[in-house]
Protein backbone atom coordinates (compact mmCIF):
# COMPACT_ATOMS: atom_id res chain seq x y z
CA UNK A 1 0.00 0.00 0.00
CA UNK A 2 1.41 3.29 -0.98
CA UNK A 3 0.13 6.67 -1.78
CA UNK A 4 1.24 9.97 -4.10
CA UNK A 5 -0.29 13.36 -3.67
CA UNK A 6 -0.38 15.98 -6.12
CA UNK A 7 -0.97 19.42 -6.10
CA UNK A 8 -3.43 20.01 -8.81
CA UNK A 9 -4.25 23.40 -9.15
CA UNK A 10 -4.08 26.68 -6.27
CA UNK A 11 -6.60 29.35 -6.81
CA UNK A 12 -5.98 33.04 -6.82
CA UNK A 13 -6.33 34.88 -3.83
CA UNK A 14 -10.24 34.94 -1.95
CA UNK A 15 -11.41 36.54 0.38
CA UNK A 16 -13.46 34.64 2.58
CA UNK A 17 -15.36 34.96 5.68
CA UNK A 18 -12.55 32.55 8.12
CA UNK A 19 -9.96 35.03 6.46
CA UNK A 20 -7.84 35.52 3.18
CA UNK A 21 -6.08 32.88 1.50
CA UNK A 22 -6.12 30.56 -1.52
CA UNK A 23 -8.11 27.19 -2.22
CA UNK A 24 -5.43 24.34 -3.01
CA UNK A 25 -6.59 21.13 -4.63
CA UNK A 26 -4.95 18.43 -4.42
CA UNK A 27 -5.07 15.06 -5.20
CA UNK A 28 -3.90 11.69 -3.83
CA UNK A 29 -3.57 8.15 -5.69
CA UNK A 30 -3.71 5.38 -3.23
CA UNK A 31 -1.94 1.88 -4.53
CA UNK A 32 -1.86 -1.48 -3.44
CA UNK A 33 0.89 -4.00 -3.08
CA UNK A 34 0.99 -4.97 -7.07
CA UNK A 35 0.75 -1.26 -8.27
CA UNK A 36 -2.97 -0.87 -9.24
CA UNK A 37 -4.58 2.19 -8.52
CA UNK A 38 -7.53 0.96 -5.92
CA UNK A 39 -8.43 5.10 -4.98
CA UNK A 40 -8.23 8.44 -5.72
CA UNK A 41 -9.18 11.37 -3.20
CA UNK A 42 -9.16 14.70 -3.92
CA UNK A 43 -9.22 17.37 -1.47
CA UNK A 44 -10.10 21.30 -2.30
CA UNK A 45 -8.85 22.92 1.25
CA UNK A 46 -8.88 26.86 1.95
CA UNK A 47 -5.33 27.86 3.02
CA UNK A 48 -6.11 31.13 4.79
CA UNK A 49 -4.41 34.09 7.08
CA UNK A 50 -6.83 34.23 9.83
CA UNK A 51 -8.48 37.30 10.52
CA UNK A 52 -7.42 39.84 13.03
CA UNK A 53 -9.11 39.02 16.53
CA UNK A 54 -12.37 41.38 16.73
CA UNK A 55 -11.24 43.22 20.05
CA UNK A 56 -7.54 42.24 21.09
CA UNK A 57 -7.03 43.43 24.49
CA UNK A 58 -3.53 42.95 24.93
CA UNK A 59 -4.19 41.87 28.27
CA UNK A 60 -3.06 38.57 29.47
CA UNK A 61 -5.56 35.87 29.87
CA UNK A 62 -7.41 35.60 32.84
CA UNK A 63 -7.21 32.72 35.30
CA UNK A 64 -9.91 30.65 35.51
CA UNK A 65 -10.83 31.40 39.59
CA UNK A 66 -12.42 28.96 41.76
CA UNK A 67 -13.19 28.51 45.46
CA UNK A 68 -9.95 26.00 45.52
CA UNK A 69 -7.52 28.63 44.02
CA UNK A 70 -8.76 32.16 43.89
CA UNK A 71 -6.60 32.57 47.67
CA UNK A 72 -3.44 31.60 46.31
CA UNK A 73 -4.43 34.84 43.07
CA UNK A 74 -5.07 36.92 45.71
CA UNK A 75 -1.96 35.94 47.77
CA UNK A 76 -0.26 36.35 44.42
CA UNK A 77 -1.35 40.37 43.78
CA UNK A 78 -0.27 41.10 47.46
CA UNK A 79 3.52 39.98 45.83
CA UNK A 80 3.04 36.54 48.90
CA UNK A 81 3.98 32.88 46.60
CA UNK A 82 2.08 30.81 49.32
CA UNK A 83 1.46 27.27 49.05
CA UNK A 84 -1.53 24.82 50.70
CA UNK A 85 -0.40 22.53 53.18
CA UNK A 86 -2.55 20.03 54.66
CA UNK A 87 -3.14 20.65 58.32
CA UNK A 88 -4.09 16.92 59.23
CA UNK A 89 -0.76 15.77 57.64
CA UNK A 90 1.30 18.47 56.60
CA UNK A 91 1.12 18.10 53.10
CA UNK A 92 2.60 20.64 50.68
CA UNK A 93 0.52 20.78 47.43
CA UNK A 94 0.39 22.19 44.30
CA UNK A 95 -1.57 23.16 42.07
CA UNK A 96 -4.53 23.86 45.10
CA UNK A 97 -7.15 21.66 45.37
CA UNK A 98 -10.06 21.20 47.84
CA UNK A 99 -8.48 17.83 49.26
CA UNK A 100 -5.11 16.17 50.44
CA UNK A 101 -3.92 13.79 47.73
CA UNK A 102 -2.12 11.74 51.07
CA UNK A 103 -4.76 12.01 54.04
CA UNK A 104 -7.55 13.16 51.97
CA UNK A 105 -8.22 15.73 54.37
CA UNK A 106 -9.88 19.05 53.59
CA UNK A 107 -8.47 20.86 56.16
CA UNK A 108 -5.92 23.33 54.87
CA UNK A 109 -3.94 25.94 55.73
CA UNK A 110 -1.14 27.97 54.12
CA UNK A 111 2.99 28.57 54.00
CA UNK A 112 4.56 30.94 52.29
CA UNK A 113 7.60 29.98 49.65
CA UNK A 114 11.04 30.84 50.34
CA UNK A 115 11.05 31.96 46.61
CA UNK A 116 14.04 30.13 46.06
CA UNK A 117 13.70 26.60 43.85
CA UNK A 118 15.80 25.52 39.96
CA UNK A 119 14.08 24.84 36.88
CA UNK A 120 12.47 21.39 36.68
CA UNK A 121 11.97 21.74 32.92
CA UNK A 122 10.68 24.66 30.69
CA UNK A 123 10.03 25.29 26.91
CA UNK A 124 10.63 28.26 24.66
CA UNK A 125 7.01 29.09 23.25
CA UNK A 126 7.67 30.67 19.53
CA UNK A 127 4.04 30.37 18.26
CA UNK A 128 1.23 30.88 18.72
CA UNK A 129 1.16 34.43 19.71
CA UNK A 130 -1.06 35.67 22.32
CA UNK A 131 -1.58 39.01 22.51
CA UNK A 132 -0.51 40.22 26.22
CA UNK A 133 2.54 38.48 26.20
CA UNK A 134 6.51 38.54 24.69
CA UNK A 135 7.96 35.72 22.91
CA UNK A 136 10.11 34.03 22.42
CA UNK A 137 8.34 33.05 26.09
CA UNK A 138 9.81 31.27 28.24
CA UNK A 139 7.39 28.64 30.30
CA UNK A 140 9.17 26.76 33.29
CA UNK A 141 8.54 24.06 35.60
CA UNK A 142 9.86 25.46 38.53
CA UNK A 143 10.45 23.06 41.73
CA UNK A 144 10.38 24.84 44.73
CA UNK A 145 12.74 24.53 47.64
CA UNK A 146 9.54 23.29 49.55
CA UNK A 147 8.98 20.34 46.90
CA UNK A 148 6.26 21.90 45.00
CA UNK A 149 6.04 22.10 41.23
CA UNK A 150 4.57 25.49 39.35
CA UNK A 151 4.56 26.58 35.79
CA UNK A 152 5.79 30.48 35.65
CA UNK A 153 7.52 32.26 32.76
CA UNK A 154 10.77 33.47 33.55
CA UNK A 155 12.12 37.16 33.80
CA UNK A 156 15.70 38.62 33.31
CA UNK A 157 16.90 35.86 31.23
CA UNK A 158 17.39 35.44 27.70
CA UNK A 159 15.43 32.18 26.37
CA UNK A 160 18.75 30.85 25.00
CA UNK A 161 20.22 30.86 28.22
CA UNK A 162 17.73 28.78 30.75
CA UNK A 163 18.92 25.67 31.79
CA UNK A 164 17.30 22.65 33.33
CA UNK A 165 18.19 22.62 36.74
CA UNK A 166 19.07 26.29 37.11
CA UNK A 167 18.85 28.09 40.32
CA UNK A 168 16.39 30.69 40.69
CA UNK A 169 14.86 33.01 43.07
CA UNK A 170 10.94 34.61 42.70
CA UNK A 171 10.14 37.37 41.15
CA UNK A 172 6.79 39.14 40.04
CA UNK A 173 4.87 39.97 36.87
CA UNK A 174 2.20 42.66 37.57
CA UNK A 175 0.33 41.95 34.44
CA UNK A 176 -2.34 44.52 35.06
CA UNK A 177 -3.98 45.97 37.98
CA UNK A 178 -6.19 42.76 37.98
CA UNK A 179 -3.18 39.92 37.59
CA UNK A 180 -0.33 39.57 39.45
CA UNK A 181 1.68 36.49 38.66
CA UNK A 182 4.80 35.00 40.11
CA UNK A 183 7.74 34.48 37.69
CA UNK A 184 11.51 33.41 38.50
CA UNK A 185 14.92 35.01 37.94
CA UNK A 186 18.06 33.53 37.55
CA UNK A 187 18.92 33.11 41.29
CA UNK A 188 21.95 35.71 42.53
CA UNK A 189 25.38 33.90 43.25
CA UNK A 190 24.87 34.38 47.18
CA UNK A 191 23.95 31.04 48.76
CA UNK A 192 21.26 30.58 50.43
ZN1 LIG B 1 -2.93 15.40 54.48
Amino acid sequence: MSFTEVIEDISGEKSTGLGVGHFVTTLKTYRNGDDEVVATQRWRTLRFRPKAAEKPTGLRPRPALNADNAFWFEAAKAHRLVIQRCTACGTLRHPTGPMCGQCRSLEWDTVDASGRGHVYSFVVNHHPQIPGFEYPLVVATVELDEGTRLIANMTGIAPEDVEVGMAVELDWIDADPDLTLPAFRPATLEEH
